[in-house]
């Protein structure tokens, strides 16, 4: 965050207003809940904070700088400290266990406070919360300033059993070392990358490889400011876990959090399917004929926020499919009647919990049916391989769960 221009010294004016704002209660908070990429059921919480200054709201954007430049920010972060866990307190007594953790933002400013630690574990003694009900989030820039002072800072907070989230991921050069180092438990993926991810290569290409690090790293992933329908399919299908937009929510008052989550607790339906079915080919493709069907397929996935693989051998395509249940019985409706492949034959379907292919819009491998007839230690030469695979719906998994240990 860049410090706005002083116009007529209107930050000086706001920044003695501000350094008052907390006696004068005009501090608040909004939610913004964190959904499962695939399900839509909330996950977690972001609490943002509100500035109701003579009535008017000012946004966090325009006053953070300028209570980070006077310091003021240290009071306002422990104020802040206190309301997520006070919210994280209402939710387990409203809801029990299963809540929705509370994240909230921490400023580099704070990091100096040598105390910072001790005064975070007396608040949360004083409240009653367990840390693991809360995620600090901490920007990405701000982590890479001061690096070993903040390390040791940040040591403290993992030893009180506080996770740590690197927010605006993606804007702050950290070094793949440092963040090795690290080990936040959560990536947030800022939102420059997002909006309108679904037209721009470039920023898909920068979220598949940050969710494939993620993944090898087992940190969750969360990608900010999904605003449509096309950003989610696309967000899914890379393998972000959560998610934090408008398209689900906007920041919400603690009352209409309370209320929209003792609507919609119960959990959702399982969002995950598969299916893999085999097809012969009606003409022989060449390589060119394979990559005009493999572009437009891998686009209309991509948005749809399907993934998978598929394989074709002696004009035989075998396919997976991983997404939403209803958008792939419709894509597999369209291929039983596209006149490119004849006698599709479902070989296997059901619900999973992680995609195998995560990152793939659709993976591509042309096999030698020789070979596999070796490993099947098949003898006859004319046996169809058609046949062959219809019999052996468990060899057609294995196959995908093989190439997906390799591919990732
Ligand atoms: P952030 O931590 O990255 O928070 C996410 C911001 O993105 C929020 O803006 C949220 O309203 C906005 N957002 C979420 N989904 C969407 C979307 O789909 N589209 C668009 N256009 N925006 C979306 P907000 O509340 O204005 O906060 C801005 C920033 O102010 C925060 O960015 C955070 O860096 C800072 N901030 C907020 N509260 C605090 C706080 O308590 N302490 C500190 N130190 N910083 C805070
Ligand atoms: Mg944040
Ligand atoms: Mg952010």
């Amino acid at each position: 965050m860049t410090l706005p221009v002083d116009q007529f010294g209107e930050n000086s004016e706001i920044a003695a207003d501000l350094m008052q704002a907390l006696a004068r209660e005009e501090l608040d908070f909004r939610l913004q809940p964190i959904v499962a990429a695939e399900t839509g059921q909330i996950q977690g919480v972001e609490l943002l904070l509100r500035w109701s200054r003579a009535g008017t709201e000012v946004g966090p954007d325009r006053f953070i700088p300028l209570a980070e430049a006077s310091g003021c920010i240290v009071d306002i972060g422990y104020w802040v400290f206190e309301q997520a866990c006070r919210v994280a307190v209402q939710l387990q007594e409203q809801f029990g266990e299963q809540t929705p953790y509370v994240a909230l933002n921490l400023s580099s400013r704070q990091l100096d406070e040598a105390d910072l630690a001790e005064r975070l574990q007396q608040i949360m003694t004083s409240y009653g919360v367990r840390p693991e009900r809360l995620l600090l989030e901490i920007t990405e820039s701000s982590l890479m300033t001061n690096l070993s002072q903040t390390r040791d800072m940040l040591a403290q907070l993992e030893a009180l059993g506080l996770r740590l989230a690197v927010d605006d991921f993606g804007t702050g050069y950290s070094s793949l070392a440092q963040l090795v180092r690290l080990r936040p438990h959560t990536l947030k993926i800022d939102r420059e990358f997002i909006s309108g991810l679904n037209h721009c290569p470039e920023s898909q290409q920068v979220v598949a490889a940050i969710s494939r690090m993620a993944r090898s790293l087992r940190l969750q992933v969360v990608a900010e400011g999904v605003e449509t329908a096309e950003e989610r399919g696309v967000v899914r299908a890379m393998g972000c876990g959560l998610i934090q937009g408008f398209l689900f929510h906007r920041p919400l008052s603690l009352a209409d959090f309370l209320t929209l989550y003792g609507q919609v607790r119960a959990p959702a339906p399982q969002g995950l399917d598969f299916l893999i079915y085999i097809s012969r080919a009606a003409v022989s493709p060449d390589a060119a004929m394979l990559q005009a069907i493999l572009q437009p397929a891998r686009a209309f996935n991509l948005s749809q926020g399907l993934s998978g693989f598929l394989f074709y051998f002696d004009n035989i395509f075998i396919q997976y499919l991983e997404g939403e249940g209803q958008v792939l019985e419709r894509l597999y409706q369209s291929i039983q009647g596209d006149p490119r492949h004849w006698d599709v034959q479902e070989m296997a379907r059901g619900q999973i919990d992680q995609r195998l292919f995560a990152g793939w819009e659709m993976g591509f491998q042309t096999l030698e049916g020789r070979l596999l007839r070796t490993q099947l230690g098949l003898a006859d030469a004319d046996q169809d391989y058609h046949q062959l695979l219809q019999k052996n719906p468990a060899l057609c998994c294995s196959l995908f769960e093989a190439i997906s240990q390799t591919s990732l």
